[in-house]
């Protein structure tokens, strides 16, 4: 049986899982967490209940550097309740280590966001429309994550983002690691992935 200390995650981070009461990895953890970690681009098929948000917050909040100035990791979610969802447990998980995490949607203060994410974040959590919008328009300095995660594609697919995610790729340093992950995996979605 693969434990959550046989990965060789932070000890931050593992003592986080403790807290959270997790026992023991679940599948998509046990083949997601060791890659991450050791830096592929990955594309996995899982729903929402399988604990995929643990599956790649785990290993990318384990690898990057807590104390830097700039946003590490992106994570691109369909929906704002989503963004707060994954929000929320990449806080829970990754408050041990001192991570600042913020989430970036439509219908909310621009400004507020911004200067949250100036403060230090290490996590943007973002919906594409309200993104692209800040990429386009020049709002935040300095953005080169360098581990960027797509949640729920074929979500993003079926409310016709593709073109957003495409254009803020556009925008994102070349050197990169990538992880997708999407419940089903229809054609345009497997197209995105060999894509980017
Ligand atoms: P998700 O699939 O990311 O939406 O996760 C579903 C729920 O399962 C969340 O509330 C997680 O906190 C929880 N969870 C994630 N991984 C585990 C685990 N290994 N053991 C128990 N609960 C977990």
């Amino acid at each position: 049986m693969t434990t959550f200390e046989s990965f060789g995650l932070h000890e931050d981070i593992l003592k986080a899982v403790k807290e959270a009461g997790f026992k023991e990895p679940s599948p998509v953890q046990v083949q997601a967490i060791p890659l991450v970690l050791q830096g592929c681009d990955i594309v996995a098929q899982a729903q929402t209940g399988t604990g995929k948000t643990a599956a790649f917050g785990l290993p990318t909040m384990s690898k990057i550097d807590a104390k830097s100035n700039k946003v590490e990791i992106l994570v691109v979610t369909p929906t704002r309740e989503l963004a707060t969802q994954v929000s929320d447990e990449l806080y829970t998980l990754g408050r041990n280590r001192g991570i600042r995490t913020v989430t970036i949607y439509g219908g909310n203060s621009y400004s507020r966001q911004i200067s949250l994410v100036e403060k230090g974040a290490s996590v943007v959590v973002a919906t594409p429309g309200r993104l692209l919008d800040l990429l386009k328009n020049g709002r935040l300095k300095n953005f080169q994550p360098s581990i960027i995660v797509l949640d729920e594609a074929d979500e993003m697919l079926d409310m016709g983002f593709l073109d957003d995610i495409e254009q803020i790729f556009s925008y994102m340093p070349q050197e990169k690691q990538t992880l997708l992950f999407s419940a089903t995996m229809p054609e345009p979605i497997k197209r995105l992935a060999k894509k980017i």
